[in-house]
């Protein structure tokens, strides 16, 4: 085969492959998606990622663009979080990779203070399974405390688990099941008289949430101006609106931070010392998140984030008017709703139909919060807000088929049925309330293994 001709094959290939992919373009997503409207912002960040690519962060003696670029961001993101010059941080490849820093900092941080016992993390039911996971890879306990009825962290509740094992406090700013931002200030000061750290998980609005401030909005205090706030973890793939894999873990200070990382002098081979979990990481996704955030600058972020207030207004407002009600006092990045006549499956799935795709969240009755839908709002919603609503409209008198009773009259067959692809995946966070969860946990994975054989 001449090459020519292997390439175009190839193309093919890549463009048959994907027939049932939802179009990450059309704003048509209200989550795994976070879009500006406008295509500058990614094509910076490819020209960007094509020039770094092959270098690689492993070594940044060798490479020091590594150190250029993650100082120039944590600049920037210690700026908007309110930091002193003492705050360090670490570029990782997600979310998850931050909190799992941020947890291994704690871990370290207990025992090198000379405490005893399983480490354990405290903090609300609505923290983000990242946390649980990073709890689960590094040996600790996640010591879950209740909410308020508004889907915050309950105060007192929370101060009085603390105990001579826990090694840190995770907050949210904002959570993403309800979009709010915990009591931080109320918590972190009285965490700190004990000694403990505290986290706050600002993965999903770090980088939207100050400028709503800086737009005039109020908003509770959440960042380091925040006395007792160790460390905090913020995503640029998000609301920062760069190439996937890029997310920021601050640090308090540089000495706290030496906790999150890994050295090791022993081997026959090289001198290992990383920063981050993994060893080998292109410099391409720093270099792509430098240049992104540096073309988006302040005025842009207070821009794009005037732009998600405006398309969460204008779907309130119209979603309103059907009888959808906000169901948490959610910042405006993030919308949850519900409603009381109609069946949420029946909506969803209609609106499925029309090429939206929707989020169900479960009910959880002992704070009074219905079944949900959960929304995540970007700037290039602003721009289909109207026919979402349009077609909500729609939704509403249509017949999918399926409905709540539906379900809940044979969850077990339906589970089944996600195998094989019968049943909508999008049902799945109702199904699952009806199976216990150890049990529920097992059936996921023997589903997800099936998806993935060869
Ligand atoms: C997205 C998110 C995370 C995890 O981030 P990934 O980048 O998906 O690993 C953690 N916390 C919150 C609140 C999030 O929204």
């Amino acid at each position: 085969m001449d090459s020519q001709f292997k390439k175009q094959k190839i193309i093919e290939t890549l463009k048959a492959v994907s027939p049932k992919d939802i179009d990450p373009n059309a704003g048509k997503l209200f989550a795994y998606i976070y879009n500006t409207g406008e295509s500058e912002v990614k094509e910076i960040g490819y020209e960007a990622y094509k020039m770094f690519q092959e270098k690689n962060c492993l070594d940044f003696t060798v490479f020091p663009s590594a150190i250029f670029f993650e100082k120039e961001l944590t600049k920037m993101a210690r700026g908007w979080m309110r930091g002193g010059d003492s705050v360090v941080g670490t570029f990782t490849a997600g979310g998850t990779e931050s909190i799992l820093l941020a947890v291994l900092a704690a871990r370290e941080n207990y025992f090198k203070s000379g405490k005893q016992g399983q480490p354990e993390i405290v903090a609300p039911e609505t923290i983000h399974p990242a946390m649980a996971k990073a709890a689960f890879y590094l040996g600790m306990k996640l010591v879950k405390t209740p909410l308020r009825s508004d889907g915050k962290a309950d105060v007192e509740k929370l101060l009085s688990t603390l105990s001579p094992n826990t090694a840190l406090v995770a907050l949210s700013a904002s959570n993403w099941a309800y979009g709010v931002v915990d009591p931080i200030s109320e918590i972190a000061p009285q965490v700190k008289k004990q000694g403990i750290p505290v986290h706050v998980d600002s993965c999903l609005g770090g980088m939207v949430l100050p400028f709503f401030r800086l737009n005039g909005q109020s908003l509770p205090d959440f960042d380091f101006s925040v006395d007792g706030v160790t460390s905090l973890s913020m995503d640029f793939h998000k609301y920062g609106f760069t190439l996937k894999g890029a997310s920021l873990v601050l640090f308090q200070n540089s000495e706290y931070a030496k906790n999150s990382i890994y050295a090791d002098v022993s081997s026959p081979g090289y001198v290992f010392v990383n920063r981050a979990i993994l060893s080998t990481r292109s410099v391409g996704h720093l270099a792509a998140a430098w240049a992104s955030a540096t073309w988006i600058g302040e005025e842009g972020y207070k821009n794009f984030a005037d732009q998600t207030a405006k398309a969460h207004d204008t779907i309130v407002e119209g979603l309103g008017k059907l009888g959808f009600q906000k169901t948490t006092p959610s910042e405006k990045h993030i919308l949850v709703i519900h409603h009381n006549q109609i069946d949420l499956v029946n909506y969803i799935l209609n609106m499925k139909k029309k090429g939206w795709i929707l989020h169900l969240q479960k009910a959880y009755p002992q704070y009074n919060i219905p079944l949900n839908i959960h929304l995540t709002i970007s700037p290039v919603h602003i721009q289909v807000a109207n026919q979402f609503i349009e077609d909500s409209k729609q939704a509403i008198e249509e017949d999918s088929g399926l409905s709540i009773p539906k379900i809940q009259s044979n969850p077990q067959e339906f589970m089944q049925k996600l195998t094989t692809g019968e049943t909508d995946s999008s049902i799945l966070p109702l199904l699952i309330d009806f199976i216990p969860q150890d049990q529920a946990n097992e059936m996921l994975k023997q589903v997800v293994t099936q998806w993935f054989m060869p």
